[in-house]
């Protein structure tokens, strides 16, 4: 089969915030290959011939039935794309996973389902096991023989999700880790075999174990009853002096947040892909209508202001799509430079975190135009666009979901900047550089320089200004000074949240922490003093992004 080669080069996460790349650099849709396109083409009508047909009895939780339907998904090759083809996968790249979940998104229940299985539900073990541990459970997991999930959230710990209650202990033989507590919402919870569970060694170390349906003092609760995605099973997990095989821990007692968070980020950018795959659908469903509805003798879509709305929808879709491929290439570079070395593991699981931050973009962007999207869907369907008989009102539903899982949009947010600071201050991404070029730019002055000619003249001068705009409002010039005065540390948390750069929640208020054992801040950063001085801040906001102010 032909493919296209497309030279690309990895460049650096956060890097788009402060550098230009050429055009040739750039991953877009119009350079999948046509295996990549196949991929997408079989996910795409899998979904078309054998899940919609039976959206509503999925939709009433007939038994069985979506645990058929990934089988039957995993028969035709569609769940193992994350599973390295020697456990039994097809070792997908990045761009054709990316793909995947965007094709498999015409139904958002099946693809929620799906993301739960084949990405957080089943990475952990491929980039976390041990060999023994990825024989036992891959091939089966690549086949959908075994369906798996992701047990993270605990009733009192959704985004704070470190603050768990689900503890394992040792028994007293050695030979097993007993655990105690609950796990709530978890999707695909109901049916699966395999469930990735969290819970604190000794009530103290954050870790992650394997578990399976099955093990003595396991038990599933009762479906949730829930607003959208009401095909997909979302379900709490109990345990109770649950027995789980000692060699079932997954990577280290105390490193459960490295598994947790790094598998996040994989998830979060499928989830983009989701949305943008839906956002699509969503947009053809409501074009077709606008031509076919007539009111004042017209198809409502020669009325400008309806119009207006579908060009908007495809406007957002674009920039989204554009976002998405273009992060894929970037990753999938990466991810095949990190293939070749010999401790590939552990350079894929730097790739994931060098990618967080198009990771949250992915999430927090795709989702809102997903929301967008339905939205004025139902508005150009009008009443009917609030009737279950009609398309949209499910997707209306079923898009709510997405700023709220896989980390609230708020909790990216603040990933984000956190994580560019934790990057800036290690200097891991040049951005205090960048500040600091800013700096003397402004103090140089205005330049008056002849304006740059040329088709894209006006786009690339408004693109740099927004970049060099989103640097001082992130303050990078003041952050820069103060680093020049020796405080490196001016963003870390008093919550050490970037000593690890995996973040969770941020500690609640932006300032710099009071180490003065280590030699405290110097430079105008004194201990305890908030980023931002210039404004005092409320007591208790949440506002956690320190540094960025
Ligand atoms: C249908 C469904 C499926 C799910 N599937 C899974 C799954 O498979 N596995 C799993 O582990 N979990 C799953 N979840 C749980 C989901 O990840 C959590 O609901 C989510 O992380 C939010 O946690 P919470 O509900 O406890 O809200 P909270 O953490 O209580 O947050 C409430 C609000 O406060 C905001 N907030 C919290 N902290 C801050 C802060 N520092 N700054 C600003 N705002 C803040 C949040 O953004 C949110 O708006 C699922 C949830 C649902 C509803």
């Amino acid at each position: 089969m032909a493919t296209t080669a497309v030279p690309r080069t990895a460049a650096k996460g956060g890097s788009f915030l402060i550098e230009a790349c050429r055009p040739e650099e750039i991953f877009t849709p119009a350079d999948l290959n046509d295996d990549q396109k196949l991929i997408g083409q079989t996910a795409e009508e899998f979904v078309a011939k054998e899940v919609l047909p039976l959206a509503a009895e999925l939709e009433q939780h007939k038994e069985g039935l979506m645990p058929a339907l990934l089988k039957k998904a995993g028969e035709l090759g569609l769940l193992g794309g994350g599973v390295p083809e020697p456990y039994g996968g097809s070792g997908l790249d990045k761009i054709s996973g990316t793909v995947l979940a965007e094709k498999l998104s015409s139904y958002a229940s099946f693809a929620v389902s799906h993301g739960a299985h084949a990405g957080i539900g089943a990475l952990p073990i491929v980039y976390f096991g041990t060999e023994e541990q990825k024989k036992k459970y891959l091939p089966k997991l690549a086949t959908g023989e075994w369906l798996g999930c992701y047990c993270l959230s605990e009733p009192q710990a959704g985004s704070d999700a470190q603050n768990a209650r689900t503890r394992a202990v040792l028994s007293p033989d050695g030979k097993q880790w007993i655990l105690n507590g609950q796990k709530m919402w978890i999707t695909n919870g109901g049916f699966a075999d395999v469930y990735i569970v969290f819970a604190k060694v000794d009530g103290e170390k954050f870790s992650c174990f394997i578990v399976e349906r099955g093990y003595p003092g396991f038990s599933v609760g009762a479906e949730e009853k829930k607003m959208g995605i009401k095909g997909s099973s979302t379900v709490p997990i109990f345990f109770e002096n649950c027995r789980v095989p000692k060699e079932n821990l997954l990577h280290e007692i105390g490193r459960g947040h490295i598994v947790a968070f790094n598998i996040l980020n994989v998830g979060r950018f499928n989830l983009g892909a989701y949305c943008l795959g839906g956002a699509k659908k969503v947009l053809e469903a409501a074009a077709k209508y606008a031509k076919e509805r007539t009111a004042f003798g017209k198809p409502i879509g020669a009325f400008g202001l309806v119009g207006a709305k579908l060009a908007e929808m495809a406007v957002r879709i674009y920039a989204v799509e554009s976002m998405i491929y273009r992060s894929a290439g970037m990753i999938d570079a990466a991810m095949s430079a990190a293939g070749a070395a010999a401790d590939k593991t552990q350079q894929l699981m730097k790739v994931l975190e060098e990618y967080a931050i198009e990771s949250s973009i992915s999430k927090i962007y795709g989702s809102e135009v997903l929301d967008f999207v339905v939205d004025e869907a139902v508005q150009i369907y009008g009443g009917y666009g609030f009737h279950e008989d009609y398309p949209v009102a499910r997707a209306y539903r079923d898009s709510r979901i997405n700023r709220i899982f896989e980390g609230t949009n708020e909790i990216n947010r603040l990933l984000i900047i956190q994580m560019l600071m934790k990057r800036a201050m290690s200097g891991a991404l040049p951005l205090l550089a960048a500040g600091a070029k800013l700096q003397e730019e402004i103090v140089a002055g205005p330049q008056f320089e002849e304006p740059s000619s040329g088709t894209w003249a006006e786009q690339e001068r408004a693109v740099t200004g927004a970049k060099k705009t989103f640097l001082l409002a992130a303050e990078i010039p003041r952050t820069t000074r103060r680093a020049a005065g020796g405080c490196r540390r001016a963003v870390e948390h008093r919550d050490g949240s970037l000593r690890d750069g995996i973040v969770a929640a941020p500690g609640p208020e932006g300032r710099c922490a009071p180490r003065r054992s280590r030699g405290g801040c110097h430079g105008g950063c004194h201990p305890g003093l908030p980023l931002r001085r210039r404004r005092p801040r409320r007591k208790g906001s949440a506002n956690g992004a320190g540094g960025s102010g």
